[in-house]
């Protein structure tokens, strides 16, 4: 009982400490100005509050930070920060990217470890370093550095994920009977699992923010960087254009710069519709020549999708092996809007 009180007070200083540094590195708010605001999210959880600070005249940037955290914290998403699922060794390894509209900046860090808020650090290496991206133990020193304290990532609901994950791809080690097993255990696993947060964001100055964090896929090989920390891949933005950013298997964006692809296209005039059903197509067409993305009968083996907005306050989100909806708020409330499923 002792223990598990200590523990407690322990994670909730932690927790504490990890709050303030959300603020470590962000700007002071500044008068409103008469645009409309705008917040896009591939996690409607995150919608809410990015918005709620916008209209206290936070930074964009700052504000998707602080949206995205509440996801980061969330130990029931297996997909970011604490409860993210680990590597194939057990150590979660979280990859994040910003970038900021009006001082066209951005940072991130990759492969780090024991840090609950990735996309708060990056921020820092695009505010207090000379650096775009930062990774591993150099990341986790850069963010100690700043005061932000080491965690474990794990929780027990990812940790029994992963060890019987580990037991049914190993011939040493054992694995139970499945009746013995935590049902939520063998449903969580019965798919590859991966996911990401993506928001990008637009203040009342039309001023631009994005942020994407994750803690990549599940299992992943020690070290494997995915495209949410490399900017113009799992996120890209340009103050005169657009912001938007991704989910989905990260190497095919690696491999085709899509969210750079989808911003320059907005650029040379698509609707932004168009640009990321063309991003899609081009990912298609890529990935019929490299078998390792392709199934039997030729076609994509994994998803995609894209979120997005321009600066003029359109919104459009694309994706491959999906469909559906996704959410945005416009200032007003939260709203959905269909994704254009492009199929191979
Ligand atoms: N894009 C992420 C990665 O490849 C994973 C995901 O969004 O599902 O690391």
């Amino acid at each position: 009982m002792q223990n598990r009180l200590n523990r407690r007070g322990f994670l909730s200083a932690t927790a504490a400490a990890s709050l303030a540094t959300l603020a470590v590195g962000a700007a002071p708010p500044r008068p409103l100005g008469a645009r409309r605001p705008l917040v896009v999210s591939s996690n409607p959880n995150a919608l809410e509050k990015t918005m709620e600070l916008i209209k206290q005249g936070l930074d964009p940037l700052d504000a998707a930070i602080a949206g995205v955290a509440i996801i980061e914290a969330d130990p029931n998403d297996h997909s970011v920060g604490y409860g993210g699922l680990p590597n194939e060794d057990g150590v979660v390894e979280l990859d994040a990217a910003v970038m900021h509209g009006p001082t066209h900046g951005g940072g991130a860090v990759a492969s780090i470890r024991n840090i609950l808020h990735p996309a708060a650090v990056a921020r820092l290496v695009m505010k207090r370093s000379k650096h775009c991206l930062i990774t591993a133990e150099g990341a986790l020193r850069f963010a100690k550095a700043h005061g932000f304290p080491e965690m474990d990532l794990m929780t027990e609901e990812s940790r029994k994920i992963w060890l019987r994950w580990k037991e049914k791809h190993s011939e040493d080690w054992l694995s139970q009977p499945d009746g013995q097993v935590d049902p939520k255990v063998l449903e969580t696993l019965k798919t590859r699992i991966h996911g990401t947060v993506h928001v990008s964001a637009m203040d009342t100055h039309g001023d631009l923010g994005c942020v994407t964090s994750t803690s990549g896929l599940a299992f992943k090989i020690p070290g494997r960087i995915g495209d949410s920390p490399i900017l113009g891949a799992g996120l890209y933005l340009d103050n005169t254009v657009g912001s938007c950013g991704s989910t989905g298997l990260g190497e095919v964006n690696l491999l085709n710069c899509s969210s750079y692809l989808i911003i320059e296209g907005i650029r040379r005039g698509e609707h932004i519709k168009d640009a990321m059903v063309n991003a899609c197509k081009r990912i298609i067409e890529t990935t019929t020549r490299d078998p390792r993305f392709r199934n039997a009968e030729g076609k994509p083996a994994f998803g995609v999708n894209f979120y997005g907005m321009t600066k003029e306050g359109e919104v459009a989100g694309a994706c491959i092996g999906g469909g559906g909806t996704f959410s945005i708020h416009d200032g007003d409330g939260i709203k959905q809007v269909d994704f254009a499923a492009v199929r191979a």
